[in-house]
Order: structure tokens, then C-alpha cells, then sequence
């Protein structure tokens, strides 16, 4: 490695020394920044501009804070917001796919999907989760 390349990481180093750093949260807030720049291009509004510029510093902002128990509180929540967001893509996924074979119903109890073949007629279904029982047309 070059001499400069490495004083540079070394000051890097100390420079971020007690300060939070990149989480999963600053990157989703960065690509939102991406999002509103190219629309604020597209759409040639200053607004757009201006605030994709606020949300730009809101990332470094929690990159290089000192508050690090408080930006990992921020992205816990921002992790099982997306997580409740990944499992609905899939399930919509998994029922688009097998629309034709199975039907979806909401246990009435506890509300967790359910998964059950078509074309039986009235069934007794039992919550898996719950073992609550209930009747469905499929
Ligand atoms: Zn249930």
C-alpha cells in the first residue's frame, strides 16, 4: 500500500474512533437519497434537490455520530420494520405462485396465514400456531 493511502487510514481510523459508522439504516437512507436526487433531476425541482440534500446529511449524520446507543435503538427498529416488509414480498410471492392450488386464510385467533390445498370443499382447519380450530370453504 502507498505511504499516503495508509497515513489517510490511519487518520480514517482515528477519525471514526468512538463515532457510530455505516448500519443497514444509513445505506437504505443513502439509496433513498439516490431515489430523490434522480427525481429532482427528472422533475427539475429545487425542492426535490434541497431535500435530498437534507436527507444526504441525515446519513453522514448518523455515520459519524457519538450517540452510537441511540443510532443502534434507530436501526433496530428500522431492521424489524424491513423484516415485517421482506416477510410480506414473500408471502405475496408464495400466493401469487400458487394461487391456483392452495388458498390463504387469517387464523381468526391469533392471525397467522395459513396455507391450505384447494378444492376440498368445507374443511375444519387447525391453527398450527394455536391449535384453535375453524371452518373454511377452499
Ligand atoms: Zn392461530
Amino acid at each position: 500500500m502507498s505511504n499516503w493511502l495508509m497515513r489517510f487510514l490511519d487518520w480514517y481510523r482515528r477519525f471514526m474512533y468512538g463515532r457510530y459508522g455505516v448500519d443497514k439504516l444509513s445505506v437504505a437512507i443513502l439509496i433513498v437519497y439516490f431515489v430523490l436526487y434522480l427525481c429532482a433531476q427528472i422533475a427539475h425541482s429545487y425542492i426535490l434537490l434541497a431535500f435530498s440534500l437534507v436527507v444526504f446529511l441525515l446519513c453522514w449524520y448518523r455515520v459519524f455520530s457519538r450517540n452510537i446507543e441511540k443510532r443502534r435503538k434507530e436501526n433496530e427498529i428500522f431492521m424489524k420494520g424491513w423484516r415485517k416488509v421482506e416477510t410480506w414480498v414473500r408471502t405475496t410471492k408464495g400466493r401469487i405462485r400458487d394461487r391456483n392450488t392452495h388458498r390463504y386464510f387469517r387464523c381468526p385467533n391469533c392471525s397467522s396465514m395459513l396455507r391450505v390445498p384447494k378444492g376440498r370443499g368445507k374443511i375444519c382447519i387447525t391453527c398450527p400456531v394455536c391449535k384453535k380450530e375453524f371452518i373454511r370453504k377452499t
